[in-house]
C-alpha cells in the first residue's frame, strides 16, 4: 500500500469514527474503526480509560494478567506492554507504571475499579503503534494503527538450523492453527496486505510457504516436512517486528547418554521450612538428592546436582547448571499430607497469568524481581525453547509416579521459575512431603519415573 493510499484508509476510518461517535452521548472510544464499549473519562478527570480486555483485543494484542492482578500484559508486534494496576483512580503518572520492553514510559497506572481494569488509551495505543485523536464535539477518542504490510517471506540459514522469517512493516495481532491433516501450519495477520510480489518460498526444513489476501488480513501457510517440530516467535524489528519459524525433527529430543541435573533446593544461610521431627527443608533436599544421584548413575546416567553440601547457591548459579541439561529436576519439600507431590514446570505465555502465586508461595528463595521480568519476557514472546516438554515430563512424572509408588500430583501446573530458566522447557520443580522425601521408597520411585520418561522422550503416557 502507498503512503497515499494509507491516508485514504486512515481518512475513512475518521469519518467513519466520528459517525459512530455522534451517536454515543457520553465519551467513545474507537480503535480502527471498531467502536470499543466500556471507555471513560470519569475515572481521573482529563485522562480517557479504556476496559482493558476489550480494548487490548481492538488493539489485536494478547492481553493477560497475573494472579491478584498488579500487572496487565499486552503483547503485541514482538513488545510486552506492562501496565502497574493502581487499586483506586490515580492520577498522577507513576514513574515505571508502564512500560514497553522493561523501559519505562510516561503515563499513568491502570486503574481498578469495581472489579473491572482499565487502562489508559493514549499512553498504551502510542506505545503500540497507534496515533490518537479526540473528536471533542464527538466526545469521541479515536485511535488508528497503521495497517501492516508482509514485505518479506524468505528462509534464513541451511539444514536443520533453518528458519523461515516473515517480515511485518507494523504491529498487528496474529494467531496461528497447526492443520494437523495437512502438516500446515497456518499463521493469521490482522489487517495486513501482501506486498505485490511475494512469492512463496521452498525450504529445507520445510516444504513450502505461501501467502495469500484473507478477508481483512493475510495468511502464509506453512507446509511443514514429516516429523518437524516447529516454534514461532516474534521480536519487533524497527517500526514492524518480524515473525521467525524454528524447525526440529521431532525425534531431536531422544539422545542415546542423558544428562541429569538435580537441584536440591535451599542450603546455607536459607534453610527452607522447618518440618519437625525431620529437620530443614535444606537437608531434607541434599540427602534426597544424593540418593536420586546415585540410583540415576547406576542406570547409567550422567547427574550432576547444583550443590553437594549445606552452602547457598544463587539462583542464577542453579539456573545456569541446567543450561543443556536433558533434564532438570528442582527438589523441595511442602507442608504436603505423604503421598502427595506438587509438579511446576516452566509454563507457556498462556498460563503465565494464572501462575504468579505459584512463584511466591513455592520458590520464594529462588526467585528475584528483574530475573523474574526478563525470563517471564521471554516466555511470552515465546524464545523460551522446548516449553512443551517440560510441561510433558511433568504430567507424565504424575503418572509414572502414581504407576510407580501410588504417588499423587496435588498440583500439576507452569509457572514462570527462574531456576528452571537455564533448562529452559527441560526443567520440572517438584515439591515433596518430608515423610517421603525421608523415606526409602520415593528416590527408587521417582528415578524408575524419571528413566521411563527420558526413554520415551517425554512423552505422556
Ligand atoms: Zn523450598
Amino acid at each position: 500500500m502507498t503512503p497515499s493510499q494509507r491516508a485514504v484508509r486512515v481518512l475513512a476510518v475518521l469519518l467513519l469514527a466520528s459517525v459512530l461517535g455522534a451517536s454515543l452521548a457520553q465519551t467513545a472510544l474507537v480503535v480502527n474503526g471498531v467502536s470499543v464499549d466500556g471507555s471513560t473519562s470519569s475515572l481521573v478527570e482529563g485522562t480517557s480509560y479504556a476496559p482493558a480486555a476489550a480494548f487490548a483485543s481492538a488493539l489485536g494484542a494478547r492481553y493477560f494478567t497475573d494472579t491478584d492482578t498488579t500487572v496487565a500484559t499486552l503483547q503485541l508486534g514482538g513488545h510486552l506492554l506492562e501496565a502497574k494496576v493502581a487499586t483506586g483512580p490515580s492520577k498522577a503518572d507513576v514513574a515505571g507504571a508502564l512500560t514497553l520492553d522493561g523501559r519505562p514510559l510516561t503515563g499513568p497506572a491502570a486503574v481498578m475499579q469495581d472489579g473491572d481494569l482499565y487502562l489508559p488509551v493514549k499512553p498504551v495505543a502510542e506505545a503500540l503503534g497507534g496515533k490518537v485523536a479526540y473528536l471533542a464535539e464527538q466526545k469521541t477518542v479515536v485511535v488508528v494503527q497503521p495497517r501492516a504490510e508482509l514485505t518479506a517471506l524468505r528462509a534464513q540459514g541451511t539444514g536443520g538450523s533453518q528458519q523461515l522469517v516473515l517480515q511485518l512493516s507494523a504491529p498487528v495481532g496474529f494467531s496461528r492453527f497447526y492443520n494437523q491433516p495437512v502438516a500446515t501450519l497456518q499463521l493469521h495477520f490482522d489487517r495486513t496486505d501482501v506486498a505485490a510480489s511475494l512469492p512463496g518460498v521452498q525450504g529445507q526444513s520445510f516444504v513450502r510457504a505461501d501467502a495469500s489476501a484473507a478477508g481483512d488480513g493475510t495468511d502464509v501457510r506453512v507446509q511443514l516436512a514429516a516429523n518437524t517440530d516447529y516454534r514461532v516467535y516474534s521480536e519487533p524489528d524497527g517500526s514492524g517486528f518480524r515473525v521467525v519459524v524454528t524447525f526440529a525433527p521431532a525425534s531431536a529430543s531422544q539422545k542415546a547418554a542423558a544428562h541429569i541435573v538435580i537441584d536440591p533446593g535451599h542450603g546455607g544461610q536459607d534453610p527452607g521450612i522447618d518440618f519437625p521431627g525431620y529437620g530443614s527443608e535444606a537437608s531434607l533436599t541434599l540427602a534426597f538428592s544424593q540418593r536420586l544421584q546415585r540410583i540415576l548413575e547406576g542406570r547409567g546416567f550422567d547427574v550432576t546436582l547444583t550443590r553437594t553440601g549445606d552452602y547457598g547457591v544463587d539462583a542464577a548459579t542453579r539456573s545456569r547448571d541446567g543450561i543443556g541439561a536433558d533434564l532438570f529436576v528442582s527438589i523441595h519439600g511442602a507442608v504436603l499430607p505423604a503421598g502427595q507431590f506438587n509438579a511446576y514446570y516452566l509454563s507457556d505465555a498462556a498460563s503465565v497469568a494464572s501462575l504468579a502465586m505459584a512463584i511466591r508461595k513455592n520458590a520464594q528463595s529462588a526467585v528475584q524481581g528483574q530475573d523474574v521480568s526478563a525470563l517471564r519476557r521471554k516466555i511470552l514472546l515465546g524464545l523460551v525453547p522446548q516449553l512443551d516438554v517440560g510441561k510433558s515430563f511433568a504430567n507424565g512424572l504424575g503418572s509414572q509416579l502414581f504407576q510407580n509408588g501410588g504417588y499423587r500430583a496435588s498440583t500439576t501446573e507452569g509457572a514462570p521459575l527462574y531456576v528452571l530458566g537455564g533448562a529452559a522447557g527441560r526443567g520440572v520443580m517438584l515439591e515433596f512431603s518430608p515423610q517421603d522425601l525421608a523415606s526409602d521408597s520415593l528416590p527408587a520411585a521417582l528415578a524408575g519415573a524419571l528413566v521411563n520418561l527420558l526413554a520415551s522422550g517425554g512423552a505422556t503416557q
